[in-house]
């Protein structure tokens, strides 16, 4: 492991069986895990201002090199000073690559592929070539070619400053057979070294460089690349890609890729951050999470609340919430629970207002970080398993943090 204090460490302060606590440090502040990373893709948390995101107790959030190279792109935001200085947001920022974006236009996502659906129409931009050197694909803004490779994406990441970026890696589709899958993963690991050494020569020193787990469902290919991140010298380590096309499968094969991953750097799971996969994430030895859950729900009119027979959501836009005097979930501390009537959330989302949007997402990102924080707290206190069973019994995070 590379070992530079002023870039980014990673101390682990507390073990409950495989479930870990420890303290990121970055260039703009720590960040205390295991937590959750609120989606900034287009550099704002949709919806809300930099300083309520930091007041719900977020330390730091993911911005998306794809969608920012694009627009306004990688060059003026480093004319301006950076993504921090460009969106207002003193915490830490990590970017994700654009791989996973390219790939999901080339191959659609593996919800489309589940559900036997094709990927998006070409008018929405479209991937023109994927070759050994990288992807050429369409602009879906104005229709203009752009190219990402792992040098390219290593360069924009370094035009946005974040504190920690990805490498650029090949997100294989789900229907991919093991043949695919293994060529696939192989040039991931070329790719790997092509990010490692353009950001060796050309990088920040402040940034650090996050290493990608690939290899599909397939054990062997999985261990090969998680030996291959292991030993390239990357600052931490996230697990992508395919995990399987349900919750049992991810969990399956989240614990097995975790459990081929040395034990000191950080680990962070991408993509995934529903209530549930929190609590089982963390169980495993995740550290930190991205997911768009959150933030998505809540601009569909939906809350995040103790329910595991329903997905720990509801829609406060039903017709039974019309009336409802109480908060959206009793005892949840953020602004829309201590400062508003259910009644009214639902009078709003129905009404289309934007502040119940903005009401529904900090109730999402509030119960999202009370369940990371809770977890925390249980596991430097040694009682992990009975939070983890309280949550998915159907406590609330502030609940099950007193089991
Ligand atoms: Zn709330």
């Amino acid at each position: 492991m590379r070992t530079d204090p002023d870039r980014l460490s990673f101390e682990i302060v507390a073990r409950d069986g495989d479930a870990r606590a420890g303290v990121l440090t970055t260039p703009h502040g720590t960040v205390e895990t295991p937590c959750f990373v609120p989606l900034a893709t287009r550099g704002s948390v949709k919806g809300l201002l930099p300083g309520e995101v930091a007041d719900v107790g977020y330390e730091m959030v993911l911005g998306n090199t794809y969608h920012l190279m694009l627009a306004p792109g990688g060059e003026r935001i480093a004319e301006l000073g950076g993504l921090h200085e460009f969106m207002g947001w003193d915490g830490a920022i990590i970017t994700d690559s654009g791989g996973f974006q390219v790939f999901s236009l080339a191959y659609g996502s593996v919800a489309d592929e589940v559900k036997g659906r094709r990927g998006r129409p070409p008018l929405e931009g479209g991937v023109l070539a994927i070759g050994e050197e990288g992807v050429r694909f369409r602009s879906y803004i104005d229709g203009s070619e752009h190219f990402l490779s792992p040098e390219r994406s290593m360069e924009v990441q370094a035009q946005l400053g974040s504190d920690i970026a990805l490498v650029f890696d090949e997100c294989t589709p789900f229907r991919a057979d093991y043949d695919y899958t293994a060529r696939s993963t192989e040039r991931t690991d070329r790719w790997l070294r092509r990010c490692l050494d353009w950001h060796g020569a050309e990088g920040p020193p402040g940034q650090a460089v996050f290493g990608i787990v690939q290899g599909g469902t397939h054990e062997d290919l999985r261990r090969q690349s998680a030996e291959s991140v292991a030993a390239a010298g990357v600052d931490g380590i996230a697990i992508g890609g395919t995990l399987g096309e349900d919750k049992e499968q991810m969990r399956e094969i989240v614990g097995m890729t975790v459990g081929m991953l040395p034990a000191d750097p950080a680990r962070h799971l991408l993509g995934i951050g529903e209530p549930d996969d929190l609590v089982e994430g963390i169980a495993a030895g995740i550290d930190s999470f991205d997911c768009a859950v959150p933030t998505r729900l809540g601009r569909h009119g939906m809350a995040l609340a103790p329910l595991p027979e329903r997905r720990f959501r509801y829609d406060v836009r039903k017709r039974r919430n019309e009336e409802e005097p109480g908060p959206l979930v009793a005892g949840c501390p953020c602004p829309a629970c201590t400062g508003f009537s259910r009644a009214y959330v639902h009078y709003l989302s129905k009404a289309e207002e934007l502040t119940g949007v903005r009401l529904l997402t900090l109730h999402n990102l509030v119960y999202s970080r009370e369940l990371v924080a809770g977890a925390r707290e249980a596991i430097v206190a040694g009682r992990y398993g009975n939070y983890r069973d309280a949550i998915m019994a159907g406590a609330a995070p502030w609940e099950a943090a007193g089991t």
